[in-house]
């Protein structure tokens, strides 16, 4: 796939808090710019993604907040990050009031959409979104041609699952016909934890295909990186998190360019 034509613009969402969405994001994002260029952006008002890709609080305006509600272009609002071909939006402090004050403008669903429209010149980009199925998902899930889902792989995992599920359908329905589902990957899998083998054949047995084949380990370098502002791949590129997020991207990369394969012919 060429960086120049449109990009690939993939949502991770689950309103679930704490699965592994921003971790996901973020470091498949640095993995899959060892080859293409790739943006994220932080539409999660805690800001995570951001620090995780070491942009300081005070340098996050404009972000995400005034993309989508001061007509700011992408372009403005983009930053570089100390991963060559990884950028990002940062999600600024205003991001946290975006929720209500989108409820009462035109096009509240269709605001991230309407701004990314002319982006090129990135393959992918990657929308972080909060631990909840509000405007700000439903924006991302919008502008999306695809929705990865993180999924935590621990005895509850299939519970709440529907919900995020439901809203994908809805938004096929409703706003975007073709929206697509990227996969659900299993993350902060346990190996020494029995049930952990449990649920993944549970979630496998439900979801089929749909499923990564690579489940990314519990890891403790992977909670360590963002404190060091940096994606795992870079802090320390030979643990198992890491080595699992470069198998993810590259999984990622060879189902995309099946299914490109699958609808040409
Ligand atoms: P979400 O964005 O869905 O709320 P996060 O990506 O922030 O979830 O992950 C929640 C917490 O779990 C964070 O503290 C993160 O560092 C930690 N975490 C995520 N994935 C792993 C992993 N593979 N190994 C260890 N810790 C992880
Ligand atoms: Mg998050």
């Amino acid at each position: 796939m060429s960086d120049a034509a449109k990009p690939r613009i993939v949502a991770f969402a689950n309103q679930k808090g704490g699965v592994g969405k921003t971790t996901t994001a973020v470091n498949l994002a640095a993995a899959l710019a060892a080859r293409h260029k790739v943006l994220v952006i932080d539409l999660d008002p805690q800001g995570n993604a951001s620090t995780g890709l070491g942009i300081d609080r005070a340098q996050r305006k404009p972000g995400s907040y005034a993309m989508l509600l001061d007509g700011k272009l992408p372009a403005d609002c983009i930053r570089a990050t100390a991963i060559p071909n990884l950028s990002i939006i940062p999600a600024d402090p205003d991001l946290a009031g975006a929720e209500l004050e989108l409820v009462d403008i035109e096009g509240r669903e269709t605001r991230l959409r309407q701004a990314l429209k002319g982006l090129t010149g990135y393959g992918w980009v990657m929308l972080d979104c909060p631990p909840s199925l509000g405007l700000l998902t439903l924006n991302a899930l919008v502008a999306a041609d695809s929705v990865l889902v993180p999924l935590q792989t621990e005895f509850y995992a299939l519970e709440g699952v529907s919900q995020i599920t439901q809203t994908i359908e809805r938004v096929k329905r409703a706003l975007n016909p073709a929206l697509e589902l990227e996969g659900i990957a299993l993350t902060m899998f346990d190996r020494r934890n029995n049930l952990a083998e449990a649920v993944s054949a549970d979630v496998r047995a439900h979801f089929g295909k749909a499923v990564f084949d690579t489940a990314i380990p519990r890891n403790v370098r992977v909670s360590e990186a963002p404190s060091h502002g940096l994606p795992v791949t870079v802090y320390d590129f030979r643990s198992p998190g890491a080595q699992a997020y470069v198998a993810l991207a590259a999984e990622l990369l060879r189902r995309h360019r099946q299914r490109l394969k699958a609808n040409a012919g």
